[in-house]
């Protein structure tokens, strides 16, 4: 058999990368090894209608079987990816089989960063990153009066908003940040989300340490803050970000930072080797050149299909503007660029009718936009933000300016031949 593309981790990243090689006309096979033992599945629905039950897991799948079976693309689940051999083109898998490679592809995304305090091997506490995780807790969200979350961020409190709309149970979310979202929102969008989370019945407690999980026979009975005072839970939930998954890369010896190296095209320091999704970090155009790994879907699709364009010799194009998502609580709240280093912000529309936008400038330059409910003009500032409009913060917050028509039309104009 000839060696073709064997692709590591069998998610977002790694089945578009598949699915998109064959478009672009790759030949050789392609084998997808996946660790989880399920087809599969979308993410982001998992702490939203799943565990609201809106969903069940055969609505989650990525592509059918039918697909794989007719683009060719093998899938070898249920196994891990041990080793990885760059000088051999080969990787063991944790069955003891070794598979030889032409090209490789790291996807193997991120796992739930374990707690730093103890008692999180206690029975009723659980995190959320696997279709499996997400059945389990599902289960015990059946049975539980009191629940804590630990972890503010966008998995913690899609889940505490999933928690309220099902009622009947106390909901405590605890963070050791003074503010909720501190990692992935602005502080005035936190202010407004913690506000609408406090409406829904949940308790928050910020800027507070864990010390442990206690429990009694085994089982979780509550959480010790770092002041001695304790919050009763039959369940906690872990929601304290993730750890990327680059430990093959590293002890293969391809370049890593904070997740495995690559340029705009996937490629790694190994050029058979490629890495995309939550597993790998860039130079970003969206941080002044600055290091980032990101982890969303938008980034693992997007490290797809410029992986299979330079597979495949096709123009990889520029990078596109990061954006994000998340559904909490009735919110649609969408982020366009990277927050990070912003020093003036303003306003579009209203916060008191829950539809508005929050326009974030460096110096000059706009850098990243969050909208709450108002997707539509969440695609013009993507667009904005691709494009690199100049735009200023006046014209940004005033609502008579129609800023698609506006802005990208003058830009279309000026790019037309
Ligand atoms: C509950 C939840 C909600 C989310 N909601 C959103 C959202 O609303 N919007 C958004 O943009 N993003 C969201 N995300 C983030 C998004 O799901 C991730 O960014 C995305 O899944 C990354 O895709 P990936 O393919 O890089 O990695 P992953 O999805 O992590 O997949 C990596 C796969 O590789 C497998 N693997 C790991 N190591 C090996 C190995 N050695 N051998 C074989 N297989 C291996 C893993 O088992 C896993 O299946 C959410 C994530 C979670 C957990």
């Amino acid at each position: 058999m000839r060696d073709g593309m064997l692709i590591l981790g069998a998610s977002h990243a790694g089945v578009l990368l598949a699915a998109t090689l064959r478009e672009n006309g790759w030949e050789e096979p392609i084998t997808i090894v996946g660790e989880e033992p399920s087809p599969p599945y979308q993410r982001p629905p998992l702490s939203k209608g799943l565990i609201a039950g809106e969903v069940e897991p055969e609505d989650l799948a990525l592509r059918s079987f039918g697909f794989f079976r007719d683009a060719e693309i093998s899938l070898e689940l249920g196994s891990a990816a041990v080793a990885v051999d760059p000088a051999g083109r080969e990787v063991t898998l944790s069955d003891g089989r070794r598979l030889r490679y032409g090209c490789l592809a790291l996807a193997t995304g991120a796992t739930a960063r374990p707690a730093p305090f103890e008692g999180a091997d206690l029975d009723g506490v659980a995190v959320l990153r696997t279709l499996s995780d997400a059945l389990m807790l599902r289960e015990r969200i059946a049975a539980a009066g009191e629940v804590v979350i630990v972890g503010a961020g966008y998995i913690g409190l899609e889940l505490s908003a999933g928690l309220a709309a099902l009622g009947g149970r106390h909901v405590t979310v605890v963070d050791c940040g003074r503010r909720i979202l501190a990692r992935a929102a602005s502080a005035t969008l936190a202010t407004f989300v913690a506000e609408r989370h406090r409406h829904a019945g949940t308790r928050l407690i910020l800027g507070a340490r864990i010390a442990r999980l206690n429990g009694a026979g085994g089982r979780v009975t509550d959480v010790e803050l770092a002041d001695g005072s304790r919050i009763a839970a039959d369940l906690v939930v872990l929601a304290i970000g993730v750890r990327r998954n680059d430990h093959l890369a590293r002890v293969a010896g391809l370049a890593c930072d904070d997740g495995v190296l690559v340029n705009r095209a996937g490629r790694t320091s190994d050029p058979r080797i490629v890495a995309l999704g939550d597993c790998a970090v860039r130079h970003s155009r969206f941080a002044d050149g600055a290091l980032v790994r990101l982890e969303c879907v938008q980034n693992a699709q997007d490290g797809a299909r410029a992986a299979a364009a330079g597979l495949t010799g096709k123009p990889v194009g520029m990078e596109p503007t990061p954006w994000f998502w998340s559904d909490q609580l009735g919110l649609r709240l969408q982020t366009a660029g990277l927050t990070s280093g912003v020093d003036r912000t303003v306003q579009r529309g209203s916060r008191e009718q829950g539809r508005f936008s929050l326009w974030h400038f460096a110096g000059p330059r706009l850098r990243a936009v969050e909208t709450v409910n108002a997707p539509a003009e969440h695609l013009v500032a993507r667009k904005l933000l691709q494009a690199g409009c100049p735009i200023s913060p006046a014209e940004a917050a005033d609502t008579r300016i129609d800023l698609g028509a506006r802005f990208l039309r003058r830009e279309m104009a000026l790019s037309a031949p």
